[in-house]
């Protein structure tokens, strides 16, 4: 199998290519052949059977069968017709709201992968396409619209298992966001818990067939924690301990 993608690695726009990599290698070592930085333009064929996929490099790829895997775009239409303000597609796309996810008519609310809430401690815009997100905005909506004060703050959590690897990633750093990227665990065994920081501030974390350390790498990032990289990087160290640095 090939896989074309226009970025460096796999997942770079999450993870960077520090974490990028490890993902490359893991579908490298299961035959995945990848095909980084070029885009598809074409799919070749003859009589209704396709015999390649070509690349904007001028690359040709033979295949049988072509999976486009590029991504969701936020159902808006409804939204637009009833006027509400929207986020650029090149932003991210989906339904404006606040912290309370409150839409631009105060009467209606959105929730879960359309919407693109303010949060409040991270100091942006997101919108967040995964099921603990749709999960936990749900209730919090239902809250607002009751009338309750609401700040909708949870940290961004996502999983993924890929093969016998299974993560899950808390926070938010993008590549340009962080400067550091620290590891505590065995990276070649594929277990460990990589940490994204930015002067010294943890933004995000993810553990990698390591398990039970979602909230405590939460508390880290909640906390503003500035923790001492060599002790980060330190499994005897516990992270609770981490937490008030
Ligand atoms: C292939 C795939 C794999 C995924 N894997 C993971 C994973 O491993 N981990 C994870 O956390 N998340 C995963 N997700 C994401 C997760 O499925 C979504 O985040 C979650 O389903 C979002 O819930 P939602 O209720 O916001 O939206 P949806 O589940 O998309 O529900 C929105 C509903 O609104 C309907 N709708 C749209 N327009 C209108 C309209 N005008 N009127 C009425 N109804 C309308 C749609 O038909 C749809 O039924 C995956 C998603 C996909 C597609």
């Amino acid at each position: 199998m090939t896989v074309v993608e226009p970025e460096p690695t796999p997942l770079h726009t999450v993870l960077g290519p520090e974490l990028g990599q490890l993902f490359t290698d893991l579908h490298s070592e299961h035959g995945v052949r990848f095909h980084f930085g070029a885009r598809l333009t074409e799919i070749a064929g003859h009589d209704g059977m396709v015999l390649a996929a070509r690349t904007d490099d001028g690359e040709e790829h033979p295949a049988h069968d072509v999976l486009a895997a590029i991504g969701a775009a936020p159902r808006t239409a409804l939204a637009e017709a009833a006027g509400l303000a929207l986020v650029d597609r090149a932003d991210g796309g989906g339904v404006a709201v606040d912290a309370s996810l409150r839409t631009s008519d105060p009467d209606i609310y959105a929730a879960g992968d359309v919407a693109a809430a303010e949060h409040p401690w991270l100091g942006t815009r997101l919108r967040v396409e995964h099921w603990a997100n749709a999960l936990h905005e749900g209730p919090a909506a239902a809250r607002a619209m009751l009338g309750r004060e609401v700040s909708y703050d949870r940290v961004p959590y996502f999983f993924s298992d890929q093969y016998d690897l299974g993560m899950e990633y808390s926070g938010y750093a993008p590549p340009g966001s962080y400067d550091q990227v620290v590891c505590r665990g065995d990276v070649g065994k594929r277990e460990f818990i990589a940490f994204w920081l930015s002067e010294g501030r943890v933004l995000a974390g993810m553990n990698v067939n390591v398990w039970d350390v979602t909230t405590d790498i939460q508390r880290l990032i909640r906390a503003g924690a500035r923790p001492d990289p060599e002790a980060l990087a330190d499994p005897a160290v516990p992270l609770t301990e981490l937490a008030t640095a």
